[in-house]
């Protein structure tokens, strides 16, 4: 049997579409996210799914032993699950940017926590944490969620150094704009319309299988070669 992956937020997008990826090529999935019905929906042949919010660390660290126990050691993460809450700091209620910390940051950091140790004892195992283009560079109405992302490069660069030595990979991805649901969380009317805007304006956003693919690429290199980080956006985009 092939080997244990985890992808958190795979209810939908990118994460929904790296598991379809991966269960096609027969590995054994555990899905994590909060609509339940989503995971289970896509009926994925030997796929645990479990109602997980990633802020919660008992809740993950329960959902990967019942998988470890049932489909082996776990041999790939992915750290998809992620919010997007566009707004300028002075306008926008702090609770939108707790929300992205908690999710974008600690929800990585969580899986990280889970998973890592038994990947550096097993000495050998790969993580894939999805940054953004937002990781890299500032955009307006982009402050906080700048400010998760670019944690999410800096945390995973810092930690694959740390790792390297017990063979354990650590790849940041770093999408610009792709359709999904990700948007749909911004409360702020105008800048959703100004956003749509120019999507429209550069004829849409990457699919979430050319997202997908790179995870599959990334993964499907030899032990011994870790595609550090990839950038990926669709070839109209400018910023
Ligand atoms: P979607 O909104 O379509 O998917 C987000 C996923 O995250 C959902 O499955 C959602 O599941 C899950 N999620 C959100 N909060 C939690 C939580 N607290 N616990 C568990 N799961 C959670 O967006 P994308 O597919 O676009 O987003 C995936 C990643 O890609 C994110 O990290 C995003 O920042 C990043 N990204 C996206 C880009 C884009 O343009 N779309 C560009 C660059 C990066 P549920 O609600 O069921 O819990």
């Amino acid at each position: 049997m092939k080997k244990l992956v985890v992808i958190t937020g795979a209810s939908s997008g990118i994460g929904m579409a790296t598991a379809k990826k991966f269960a096609e090529a027969g590995h054994p999935l555990l899905l994590l996210a909060r609509r339940l019905e989503k995971l289970e929906e896509m009926k994925l042949p030997n796929a645990l799914c479990s109602k997980v919010d990633v802020t919660n660390l008992d809740d993950f660290r329960n959902a990967v032993k019942e998988a470890e126990a049932r489909f082996g050691d776990v041999d790939l993460l992915v750290n998809n699950a992620g919010i997007m809450l566009l707004g300028s700091v002075w306008e926008q209620d702090p609770s939108e940017w707790q929300n992205m910390l908690n999710v974008n940051v600690m929800g990585v950091l969580n899986g990280i926590k889970v998973i890592l140790d038994g990947m550096i004892k097993r000495n050998t195992g790969t993580i894939v944490n999805i940054s953004s283009i937002a990781g890299r560079k500032t955009f307006q109405d982009h402050a906080v969620y700048c400010a998760t992302k670019f944690a999410v490069h800096g945390l995973t660069e810092n930690i694959r150094g740390e790792v390297a030595g017990s063979n354990v990979r650590l790849t940041v991805i770093a999408p610009g704009v792709v359709e999904t649901e990700l948007l749909g969380h911004t409360t702020n009317s105008s800048i959703v319309d100004n956003y749509n805007t120019w999507k429209k304006s550069i004829n849409g956003g990457l699919k979430s299988d050319d997202i997908a693919s790179a995870i599959w690429y990334v993964y499907n290199q030899p032990q011994n070669v870790c595609v550090r980080e990839v950038v990926i956006a669709p070839t109209k985009q400018e910023a």
